[in-house]
């Protein structure tokens, strides 16, 4: 079998790595980071992101390691507060102990992992892009995200999206009483010094729902991370000269909390015409083309929606409540965007 090489090792890539171990194939990959390590992210998975941590021998394993489920979800705008029971339960786990587990996993079942080595080389033949998302081109509106963990924090509803004026908070139970604190927000100028200012930007206006919610919170310092210059605008897998999985051939709006989802599903997406090309049945070109165009296909009709969704919340926050307020069309959007 030829062996391939991921560059990236989060979660879309990490997760192939296991794929492709699972069929026998010989994978390296080769991460700019270490684990563990805190990532910016609502840290919920919902989707057909479990399905495929099912099929691949993982998800009960992941409960083990504390992942833990989400049964309903509370929106706030104002003073207004909607809650809904989820369709299907979200999987609730740190980034920490998530990236840091599959890691693991991928060199137990075989996966050779160089940390701390970013990737400079060109992407030749046999070598799949997982780095995540691309940043912004520096004009326009600038969107940033934070998060941190905190104790401390009671919700009234396993996941909560409150929105603030320059974007939303999302809240989310997860184990040992941790609760994680997860914003996404947009500047029309260079994004403030968030190393000392971010609990400001978490904690909402006085009076509001999010603000009572974190008024007593204990922030762990250590968990706080940040990441700026995200590129909302939807891509296509096609258009990339790389064979790309995950946020790097695009990103999905996080309000949707399904690019974790994405990156999983992209992942086993591509597994098997990798392996195909791995034991020389297919060529580099007709591997590219055959994942790129089942990317497209598969994740088009969420992407569209998912860009409806993320415009009515950040630029209508009034739509927000309206949604949340006719069921049935929340189930349509929740449904839609994953
Ligand atoms: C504010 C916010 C909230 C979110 N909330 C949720 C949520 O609640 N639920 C959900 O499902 N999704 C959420 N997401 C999205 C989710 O985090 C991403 O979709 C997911 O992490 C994508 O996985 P990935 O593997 O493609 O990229 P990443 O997880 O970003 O991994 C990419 C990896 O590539 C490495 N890398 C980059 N360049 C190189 C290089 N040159 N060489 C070597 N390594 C390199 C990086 O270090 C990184 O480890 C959120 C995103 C944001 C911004």
């Amino acid at each position: 079998m030829k062996p391939i090489v991921i560059v990236g090792g989060g979660l879309a890539g990490l997760t192939l790595g296991i794929a492709l171990r699972q069929r026998d194939v010989p994978v390296t990959i080769y991460e700019a980071g270490h684990y563990p390590r805190h990532r910016v992210c609502g840290e919920f998975i919902s989707g057909h992101g479990r399905t495929v941590l099912a099929e691949l021998g993982l998800e009960k394993k992941l409960i083990a390691a504390g992942a833990i489920l989400a049964h309903d979800a509370a929106f706030y705008s104002g003073a207004k507060c909607l809650r809904h029971d989820l369709p299907q339960p979200a999987l609730c786990i740190s980034r920490y102990k998530l990236d840091g587990f599959l890691a693991e996993y991928f060199q137990k079942v075989g996966g050779t992992l160089h940390t701390d080595q970013r990737w400079n080389e060109p992407y030749a033949e046999a070598i799949v892009r997982a780095t995540g998302r691309r940043i912004q081109k520096p004009d326009g509106t600038r969107w940033f995200g934070l998060k941190a963990h905190a104790t401390n924090v009671s919700l009234e509803a396993d996941l909560e999206m409150h929105i603030v004026p320059n974007g939303y908070v999302g809240l989310c139970e997860l184990d040992s009483g941790q609760v994680n604190i997860c914003g996404l927000f947009r500047s029309e100028t260079a994004v403030p010094d968030l190393s000392r200012v971010w609990k400001k930007w978490f904690s909402g206006p006085e009076g509001s729902a999010l603000n009572a919610r974190l008024r007593n919170a204990v922030f762990d310092e250590t968990s706080f991370c940040s990441t700026a210059a995200l590129s909302l605008q939807p891509q296509q897998a096609a258009e990339h000269e790389e064979c790309c999985i995950g946020d790097s051939v695009t990103m999905i709006a996080p309000a949707t909390g399904n690019g974790m989802s994405m990156a999983f599903e992209s992942a086993t997406i591509a597994a098997d015409p990798l392996t195909q090309f791995s034991a020389g049945k297919m060529t580099w070109s007709e591997t590219k083309d055959r994942i790129a165009s089942a990317l497209d296909r598969t994740f088009a009709h969420r992407l569209k929606w998912a860009s409806r969704l993320q415009y009515m919340l950040m630029s209508q926050p009034g739509y927000a409540i309206t949604l949340g307020k006719f069921y049935p069309l929340w189930r349509l959007f929740f449904g839609a965007t994953r």
